[in-house]
């Protein structure tokens, strides 16, 4: 393989700059020529492929976002697009394909590599952590500790008012970010999707813990476990103390990526050149037991997400 090509794809993260960085410096380490693909399958549809160089991703390791842009491109479930992304690539004598992203992603990929036969490598970037088959997606941990700076600055003033403060963080399907951000940022309540809650309950006891002198509460909910007003408003009907909503949105999407993020993304941004230059079959990348880990696409749709209860049995222990 002489040529290879890197996208990035769906939902931004961060750490997709310093990840795009490391395949970018690995290829070009063993004389590959690379290219970066813009606004994701979108791009690559309408061949926006241009040539990278070891200084294209000078000043990128400490940058959120992707400086080769992100996009959606629903018509990539078509045969049709998959076969102009296909062209593009062979115009350019592109053999092999790094995309970083998620599931949707990775479905893309899977589609590429089964209908056209290019190699594509699969790297897993987004903040959700919402993928079975690694322990660990290159942004979950950098947006973890966006949410512990919001966790502290409302602890401030939640407690200087008595309040109880309902804090809605991102996971439509999966409460990782929630259940993580609780655990670290020591919050009383941490709702998810993966796990029922008793509204009642925690009217119940957050009353109880007001009259033993615990005068503010914090409850971290993740977007697909509830709606936030309606949760806040039954909560301080039911327990008679103020609930202030607060929905940190698509600020913990950007921001300077942690150590652990810039890491994973050097090490899964290293195995995917590797694996394109072992002319590996197409494969998923991911980390588990802090080991670097390959899965064929089709275990990555196929896996079911654990939740990880006794992690959050320990968030309910320690928040007593
Ligand atoms: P993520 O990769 O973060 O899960 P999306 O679900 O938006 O984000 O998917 C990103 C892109 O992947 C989509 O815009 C689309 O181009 C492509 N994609 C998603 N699902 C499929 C599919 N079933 N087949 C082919 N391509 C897909």
């Amino acid at each position: 393989m002489k040529r290879i090509a890197v996208l990035t794809s769906g939902g931004d993260a961060p750490g997709m700059n310093a990840c795009i960085r490391a395949v970018v410096r690995t290829a070009l380490n063993n004389n590959l020529d690379i290219y970066g693909v813009e606004r994701g399958y979108a791009g690559l549809v309408k061949g926006e492929i241009t040539r990278l160089g070891s200084r294209s991703v000078s000043d990128m390791i400490h940058k959120g976002g992707t400086f080769l842009k992100t996009a959606r491109c629903p018509e990539f479930k078509d045969l049709e697009a998959q076969k102009q992304a296909a062209d593009a690539l062979s115009a350019f004598g592109i053999e092999g394909l790094v995309v970083i992203g998620g599931d949707g992603t990775f479905r893309g990929a899977k589609d590429l590599s089964d209908n056209f036969g290019i190699k594509v490598m699969g790297i897993p970037g987004t903040i959700d952590n919402d993928l079975a088959y690694t322990d660990y997606t290159v942004g979950f941990d950098t947006a973890v500790n966006t949410v512990l700076w919001a966790i502290s600055n409302l602890r401030d003033t939640m407690h200087s008012h008595d309040r109880v403060c309902l804090l809605e963080v991102m996971g439509r399907h999966c409460g990782d970010i929630a259940l993580y951000a609780g655990v670290a940022g020591g919050a009383e309540y941490v709702l998810v999707p993966e796990i029922p809650y008793d509204l009642d309950e925690i009217a119940s006891s957050i009353k109880k813990s007001y009259m033993r002198g615990k005068t503010s509460n914090m409850m971290i909910l993740a977007e697909g476990a509830g709606n936030r007003d309606e949760i806040a408003a039954y909560v301080q009907e039911k327990s008679g103390i103020n609930v202030k909503v607060t929905n940190f949105g698509y600020i913990q999407r950007g921001g300077s990526p942690s150590m652990v993020d810039r890491v994973y993304a050097a090490r899964f941004g290293y195995k995917a050149v590797e694996l394109l230059m072992n002319d590996s079959e197409s494969l998923a990348i991911g980390i588990k037991d802090n080991k670097v880990i390959t899965v064929p696409f089709d275990e990555v749709s196929k896996a079911h997400k654990n939740f990880d209860k006794k992690l959050y049995n320990i968030a309910q222990i320690l928040s007593l």
